[in-house]
């Protein structure tokens, strides 16, 4: 490829074959003509030389016709330099116009000729022209003078016209040469221009990517400094994308996340700026602010924005977001901690019940820290088993008997003293700890009940609550498995408590799990029934035996109008879904009285008994079954 001008590469070797055919064309034609006109002068030995050349020149045309262009290539150059050397000696010398033909021999030489062999003919010129001069100058061989006239003209045209002839088909060689680099520099240029527009942008949305909007929001900060102003950023996900996602299929999400990306471009200025941070995840950065309140505005018109309503295939759903903002205050702000307040003060939002913003705050960070420091005090309290689980026993409203116990983990630390589980288990949940924590649970709690059972307490069905973060992390399937298997407990007495979230995913897998414990003769709970999501299509998708209806409607039961016809929707679903329900929270016979009335079949609350420890429980139901009281 390096070796010859008109190389060897496989794209222009028919191009080299083709000149040189061309040229060696061109080279017999003019060859030909000069002998002819030499003889017309009667020039015989000229004319002979000439003929000579012109049938080596032949030869490698049959050469380079047989596809050995670089042997024919050399014969070619080789033999026209020979006969031209011939030419000199025996006719008029260094006055022989056939000097002329020495640039072109070189010309052809240089495009098709290896260079060695170009260099070779140059001296070989060199010398043959040199020995000539001193010959002559020496008298060793007598110069004649060139011929005027037309033998001279007719040399002179044949050469130029030979070498004007070659030059052009050779000039035509380069236009064509540079006019597909130009083309190929282009198409470089271009795939340059998109390799760089990926590296920067998301190629689902084209929005900028988190690395350029890194760039952006540090020029933000920096301009705002200068301008006296403030930046924001706006850390944006989109809620439940997950569902959509899996129940919709990917095209559908992706549909969702470009008429999003959409929307949120029209919630702000041209000059700030719309990311894709990754995922269901968008950033806003909002350069030179006047005052916080702008971003709040701007958070609160994204949410109304984007929870238009939208198309997506056969469905009209409504997409929410939960959104974290924070405005770089002081001189330390960078991208970095802007968007690690952001996504902080999101979670925040995410809490609050999602399509919501939260402003971050420093107060955040402090419980950030805690609930690290939280953390890693539970991991200890797993090695050194400072969890106890407490039972509160579940009546039936009618018969006044118990019919079992929901097992409720208590952390009894060192110095902190009794922790809450509303304070430690979304904490267990966050950092995963809930996997390890939960299968200490499972395993406490059939072993608890398998005790109950052989102490004679009776057929009393313990529930446990499941954490959706242990259906994602863990594998509850064998983990229930092997409880049951370990310790014996009759798999009708379990009865695990789910939440609405965790059905609302509606995967195959977990159907997959949920049919193949309920084939153990597991039953199922939904836990604070109520609260979470209006759509109630899971109940189609999932099997379950119980809704516990959540506490905040039976609360204030005997006094709000508006909780009395939620339970009673509540009882009306369970009655006509066929499935058992219990009223948690009861605290006083009024609501118990009331929940009768309606016609709720079980309950559990203080008004019995709070959660107790296993040896209290028991005392608790042999007491009880002595002397059964208070339901009816
Ligand atoms: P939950 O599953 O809805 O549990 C019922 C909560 O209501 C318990 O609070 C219970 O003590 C409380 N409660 C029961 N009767 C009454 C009443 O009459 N009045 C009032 N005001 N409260 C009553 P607890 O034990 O603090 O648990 C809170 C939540 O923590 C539980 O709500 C559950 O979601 C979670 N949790 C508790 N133990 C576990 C566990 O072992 N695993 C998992 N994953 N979550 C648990
Ligand atoms: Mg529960
Ligand atoms: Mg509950």
């Amino acid at each position: 490829m390096r070796k010859y001008l008109l190389s060897s590469d496989p794209n222009t070797e028919g191009i080299r074959r083709r000149r040189l055919g061309q040229f060696i064309t061109i080279t017999i034609v003019a060859l030909l003509i000069s002998s002819a006109h030499n003889v017309f002068f009667g020039n015989w030995r000229d004319a002979i030389l000439l003929v000579s050349g012109a049938v080596l020149t032949l030869g490698a045309y049959g050469m380079a016709k047989r596809g050995h262009t670089q042997a024919a290539s050399s014969t070619f150059t080789l033999s026209l330099l020979a006969v031209l050397a011939a030419i000199h000696w025996l006719s008029t010398g260094t006055h022989d116009p056939t000097l002329l033909a020495y640039p072109a021999l070189m010309v052809f030489t240089g495009l098709l000729c290896a260079p060695w062999l170009f260099w070779l003919e140059f001296a070989l010129i060199m010398l043959n022209i040199t020995l000539l001069v001193i010959a002559e100058a020496q008298g060793w061989r007598i110069a004649k003078d060139a011929l005027p006239g037309w033998p001279f003209w007719i040399d002179v045209t044949l050469i130029m016209v030979t070498v004007s002839m070659s030059i052009a088909l050779i000039m035509r060689d380069f236009r064509h040469a540079l006019a597909s680099l130009r083309s190929e520099n282009q198409r470089v240029r271009r795939s340059q221009k998109e390799v760089e527009f990926l590296a920067s942008h998301d190629a689902l949305t084209k929005l900028p990517n988190r690395l350029l909007a890194r760039d952006r929001c540090e020029h933000a900060l920096a301009l705002a400094r200068r301008a006296h102003k403030q930046t924001a950023l706006l850390y944006i996900d989109l809620d439940n994308f997950k569902t959509i996602n899996d129940s919709l299929g990917h095209a559908a999400g992706d549909q969702l996340l470009l008429t999003m990306s959409e929307r949120l471009q029209t919630c702000v200025r041209e000059s700030d700026t719309v990311a894709r941070q990754g995922g269901d995840e968008f950033l806003i950065i909002l350069e030179c602010i006047p005052a916080p309140d702008i971003a709040a505005d701007i958070a609160k018109q994204v949410i109304q924005r984007l929870a238009e309503p939208l198309a997506l295939g056969p469905l009209n759903i409504t997409a929410t977001c939960s959104i974290g903002v924070a405005v770089a205050h002081d001189q330390q702000d960078d991208f970095d901690s802007l968007l690690q307040k952001a996504d902080m003060a999101m979670y925040r939002a995410k809490g609050a019940g999602r399509n919501a913003f939260r402003i971050y705050d420093d107060s955040m960070n402090t419980k950030a820290t805690e609930q690290l420091e939280l953390a890693s005090k539970m991991r200890v309290a797993l090695i050194k088993s400072e969890f106890t689980l407490h039972y509160q026993p579940q009546f039936d409203l009618r018969s006044g008997q118990i019919i079992g116990a929901e097992a409720l983990v208590r952390w009894r630390h060192p110095e902190l003293g009794l922790v809450p589980p509303g304070k430690f288990i979304p904490v267990a949940e966050n950092s995963g700890l809930i996997v390890e924590m939960g299968e200490w649970i499972v395993l406490e709690a059939c072993r608890q009940a398998k005790c109950w059972l052989d102490e004679g307490l009776g057929e009393l069905v313990v529930g446990i609550n499941i954490s959706p973060i242990q259906f994602r992390r863990g594998d509850v399937e064998q983990l229930i498995n092997h409880a049951l298997a370990q310790t014996g407990l009759p798999a009708h007495l379990l009865e695990l408590e789910l939440t609405e979230s965790l059905l609302l995913e509606d995967s195959a897998h977990l159907k997959t799990i949920l049919q193949n414990l309920r084939s153990l003769g597991i039953s199922f709970s939904i836990d604070d029934f109520g609260t979470g999501y209006s759509n109630l299509s899971y109940l189609k998708h999932f099997e379950v035996e119980r809704l516990k209806i959540d506490q905040s409607f039976i609360r204030r039961l005997s006094d709000d109008a508006h909780d009395e016809a939620i339970v009673r929707a509540i009882i009306q679903v369970a009655d006509s879904l066929n499935l058992h329900l219990i009223a948690e929270g009861i605290e006083d016979t009024r609501t118990l009285t009331k929940l009768q009335e309606l016609g709720c079949e079980q309950g559990q609350g203080f008004l019995w008994s709070p959660a107790i420890t296993a040896s209290e429980f028991k005392r608790y139901v042999l007491q009880h079954q002595a002397s059964p009281s208070p339901a009816a």
